[in-house]
């Protein structure tokens, strides 16, 4: 089945020439259900090439740490094992600053003499600035794939969306033509006979390194095998209490699986997929549901569908509405990119007094007055994940207890970057933009410090959930 055309973006205007296909593998860390690598195989296939399979190791992409790096690592070693059994050639090549991938490529793609490259979609400015260099630099053709989303970034619309409410019409008009089932990846006829240094990637952390930075993340087993576990574990337990209980910081409705959509261990496609096979409905019927229910009130009896409306409209329309906002605003990541009616309602308010102020050492150690938000720290830090509830309570509190929304916008991203396990993601910057600029909300009554930017209390959180059991178990037990 050829791959839908509107998901790939020629990139240069070079010719496809002698040599390997090359699929530069970078934020679809898979090999099932990868759109892109599935296009460098027909493309493998079709000129008769072998094909190659690079990934452009950062370990500390971004500002993450040891833990993510053991399970990026984990992750790899299984894709080379996968690939060997598909006669693919699989290499990594370490890029320790992030600035070298580009020409770390460039000189690879010299030395097998490409015949074309097939790369990841991916909104960040890094890799961005990383694919520009390739694409600029190589003398074969390079394509783009987005197999991140659902709908192709591009194709979803042409222009930064105002919100969910903008951008979820254009993306259910697109699904139906979008939603289908993956292809298998084939077994390559063509094996690449060339020689290959010999990366030393697998020496950046030791097995024992790897299994002790794993420990305190032990709810996300590593790779694909992991992600499956997960996914089964949702669907089982999770998903039929989804709409009601996802937002109860105490309780295990979420799905947990934002680390493995991160860093593209699993597709956002599959997972549809699978929920739809699971509720036994297809798209058009829940769409058709969630749209009569679109909010759900304490009264309602809610059936397998609704919850799992609910579920995708966070894992399409949330997820891709941040790809949306990190593709299309350049400023995904400061106060420039906040709507205006919040810049200049913080024009307003940025004198006002703060009644507490902290620096970063303060809020990574948890050391503010607030037990709520010390206790959603310490969950982050110590599990590498927060409750998505609580991420909202938490960057709005740091708005209000820094100077300036600007410090606030750079102490919340250092946080959520170096501890979160799904941290570094267009999520993430959507999300933080969202709780301290007003990104994708709409502008509320004035207050001081927050202008028009919806605020959220410690009083709004205890008529929710029961804030005292959630500090008792990360604040003080520190475990699930
Ligand atoms: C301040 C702040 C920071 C955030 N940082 C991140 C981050 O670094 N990485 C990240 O993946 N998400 C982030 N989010 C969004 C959301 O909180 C998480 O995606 C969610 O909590 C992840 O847990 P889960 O996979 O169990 O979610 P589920 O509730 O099970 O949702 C399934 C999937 O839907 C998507 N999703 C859910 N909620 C949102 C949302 N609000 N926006 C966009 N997509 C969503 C995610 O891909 C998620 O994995 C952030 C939100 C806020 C307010």
């Amino acid at each position: 089945m050829p791959i839908h055309p509107k998901r790939i973006q020629k990139l240069n205007t070079k010719e496809i020439k002698d040599g390997p296909i090359i699929y530069w593998m970078n934020r679809e860390m898979r090999i099932n259900d990868n759109w892109s690598l599935l296009y460098a195989q027909q493309l493998a296939q079709e000129y008769k090439r072998p094909l190659i399979v690079i990934y452009n190791l950062v370990p500390n992409f971004l500002g993450g740490g040891k833990r993510q790096l053991a399970f990026k690592m984990k992750t790899l070693q299984e894709i080379e094992i996968a690939l060997i059994k598909k006669n693919i050639v699989f290499q990594v090549i370490i890029d320790d600053t992030g600035k070298k991938s580009g020409t770390l490529l460039i000189d690879f793609l010299q030395t097998v003499h490409a015949g074309a490259v097939v790369t990841d979609f991916y909104p960040l400015r890094l890799p961005r600035s990383w694919n520009t260099y390739v694409r600029k630099n190589a003398s074969c053709a390079c394509f783009g794939v987005d197999s991140h989303n659902i709908v192709p970034v591009w194709v979803a619309s042409d222009k930064k969306e105002y919100g969910a409410y903008t951008i979820r019409p254009k993306i259910f008009r697109l699904l139906p033509e979008f939603l289908d089932e993956f292809p298998m990846l084939q077994k390559s006829k063509y094996a690449y006979a060339g020689k290959l240094p010999v990366a030393n990637w697998k020496k950046l952390l030791s097995e024992k390194e790897i299994q002790e930075s794993l420990v305190s993340i032990d709810w996300a087993p590593s790779g694909v095998s992991g992600a499956n576990k997960i996914l089964k574990k949702f669907l089982q337990n999770g998903l039929q209490s989804y709409a009601e209980m996802r937002n109860d910081p105490n309780d295990h409705a979420q799905s947990q699986l934002s680390p493995y959509l991160h860093y593209g261990i699993i597709s956002s496609q599959r997972i549809v997929l699978e929920v739809l096979k699971y509720i036994k409905k297809d798209i058009a019927q829940v769409l058709h549901n969630q749209k009569n229910k679109a909010k759900v009130s304490p009264h309602m009896r809610l059936t397998m569908t609704d919850h799992a409306g609910a579920f995708l409209e966070e894992l399409i329309v949330r997820k891709e509405l941040s790809d949306n906002f990190c593709f299309y605003e350049e400023q995904y990541d400061t106060v420039d990119g906040f709507p205006n009616w919040a810049k200049e309602s913080f024009a307003k308010t940025n004198k006002d007094t703060r009644e507490y102020t902290y620096i970063q050492k303060q809020f990574e150690q948890g050391k503010t007055h607030d037990d709520l938000w010390n206790a959603a720290q310490m969950q982050m830090v110590s599990i590498g994940k927060m409750h998505g509830y609580m991420r909202m309570y938490w960057a709005k509190k740091i708005l209000e207890w820094t100077k300036t929304p600007e410090q606030a916008m750079k102490i919340a991203i250092y946080l959520n970057d170096t501890y979160s396990l799904d941290g570094r993601d267009p999520n993430g910057y959507a999300g933080i933009a969202w709780s301290i600029g007003g990104v994708h909300d709409r502008a509320w009554f004035p207050r001081p410090i927050f202008g028009l930017v919806r605020y959220m209390s410690y009083g709004g959180c205890k008529g929710k959930f029961d804030v005292e059991k959630y500090i008792q178990t990360w604040l003080y037990k520190n475990n699930l």
